[in-house]
């Protein structure tokens, strides 16, 4: 019991410091009562190989429910006619459509780390696992973005299979439209990468890449989609070949059990997202253009002056001259303000220990009720943390008495609306 006791502790010390900090990490979120309820269902401990219908097991009958709801639902959010819920990760869902559309040697383009791009995009990720060749787009110092006469010649030039957009470090949309016909004369698939904008572009708020010029758009169902960790794949896919394609590389080939619980709890986000997503995104998109203004008010050096700051959940904030991302990022962590170190674009890529600067996302304190006058006190309290070198402990109070009104989740259903516990279990 010692081990498992220690364990239990510590979950239940984690939920403790994160409930009494401000989680501000751009990639995570928090689930619904109703979603986080699925997650303890029989669900978890089952299996349910191939499709709905076309299983590979018995007892599927309420899981193939639940799946085809799901697909139902991502559809009608994402306004799109294929989706794939399978996958267990953002990382799998890319890896999958490079399976399904790019073979070991042949090249696809993307952005480097430094301007933002995913590791899964790279040699050394998931591009590499697949052995493709990974050409880096040139970036634009001034729109923060893929240069667009540069994108177009290097597309020209080594006539990827895959032209990979959309970030980890995402401030700006993609210019898709200046160059989706370009991409479409080489005969390359663009994929778009939305794993951390996914709730923005489900609830109308970034651009829409489907509309836009992107084949394919793979994501993460966790970050500003405020679902159970796990990877999702939209698109309109005419040929009947391609889908086929997409669907074998997921099944069988990267993923047996496609974790049913996080199923369940998917279908609880995407309902909850259908109801209430314009409202949460629109929030979000605010919280983060009032959160860079104060920031740049009160000195801190912002990316973006001049475009905005930011259009998406992010804010990308040069703290080199207070000792670079990696202190300051210790620093608020134990004032009890979780963001991370972030390469800034005009890092060196190969440098990612202690990068310029730090990456910070609202969308998980948008989802406790906070608006714009709170993130403007959130900001305050980086300045006290950073540039005044205020007490630590000091800091943290004033965290604390922040948070405390903002502990619930909203933009979604009650929990009082939740079935009796006893029967999910
Ligand atoms: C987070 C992220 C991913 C990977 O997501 P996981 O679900 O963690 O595997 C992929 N691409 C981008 C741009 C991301 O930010």
């Amino acid at each position: 019991m010692d081990d498992a006791g220690f364990i239990r502790e510590m979950a239940i010390k984690n939920n403790e410091f994160f409930g009494e900090s401000l989680p501000m990490t751009a990639s995570e979120n928090v689930m619904s009562p109703l979603a986080k309820e699925m997650l303890i269902t029989d669900f978890g401990g089952r299996y349910a190989e191939g499709k709905p219908g076309y299983r590979y097991y018995q007892g599927c009958r309420y899981i193939d429910e639940v799946e085809k709801r799901c697909e139902d639902m991502g559809k009608k959010l994402f306004d799109c006619d294929y989706i794939n819920v399978q996958t267990i990760s953002g990382t799998i869902a890319n890896l999958a459509v490079f399976s399904a559309f790019a073979k070991p040697g042949d090249a696809i383009t993307t952005l480097d780390t430094s301007k933002g791009a995913h590791i899964s995009h790279q040699r050394f990720g998931a591009a590499g696992i697949r052995e493709l060749t990974v050409h880096h787009y040139p970036y634009d110092m001034e729109t923060l973005n893929v240069d667009i006469d540069g994108t177009k010649k290097l597309v020209e030039e080594v006539k990827p299979k895959i032209a990979l957009f959309g970030q980890s470090l995402f401030l700006f949309p993609i210019p898709l439209k200046e160059l989706k016909d370009t991409i479409a004369e080489v005969g390359a698939k663009i994929v778009y990468d939305g794993a951390q904008v996914m709730g923005l572009i489900a609830g109308g708020e970034f651009q829409d890449p489907l509309k836009d010029g992107a084949d394919l758009l793979t994501g993460s169902t966790h970050k500003t989609f405020p679902g159970p960790q796990g990877g999702i794949i939209l698109g309109n896919i005419e040929d009947e070949k391609e889908k086929k394609k997409v669907e074998n590389a997921v099944f069988p080939g990267l993923v047996s059990n496609h974790h049913l619980h996080r199923l369940a709890a998917l279908g609880i986000t995407l309902a909850e997202e259908l109801a209430f997503g314009r409202d949460y995104a629109r929030q979000i998109v605010k919280n983060a253009k009032a959160f860079a203004q104060s920031l740049h008010e009160l000195g801190f050096g912002v990316l973006g002056e001049g475009l905005g700051f930011t259009g998406s959940h992010q804010v990308a904030v040069d703290v080199k001259k207070y000792g670079g991302g990696n202190l300051v990022a210790e620093r608020l962590e134990r004032c009890g303000i979780i963001v991370n170190k972030n390469l800034l674009p005009y890092d060196d890529p190969k440098k990612p220990k202690n990068p310029s600067g730090i990456r910070i996302g609202v969308q998980e304190l948008a989802r406790t009720g906070m608006k714009e006058s709170e993130m403007r006190r959130v900001a305050e309290l980086l300045k006290e943390a950073v540039m005044d070198e205020k007490d630590e402990d000091a800091v943290k109070k004033e965290v604390i008495e922040l948070r405390r009104d903002f502990r619930r989740v909203r933009y979604c259903f009650n929990e009082e609306d939740a079935y009796s516990y006893k029967k999910l279990v």
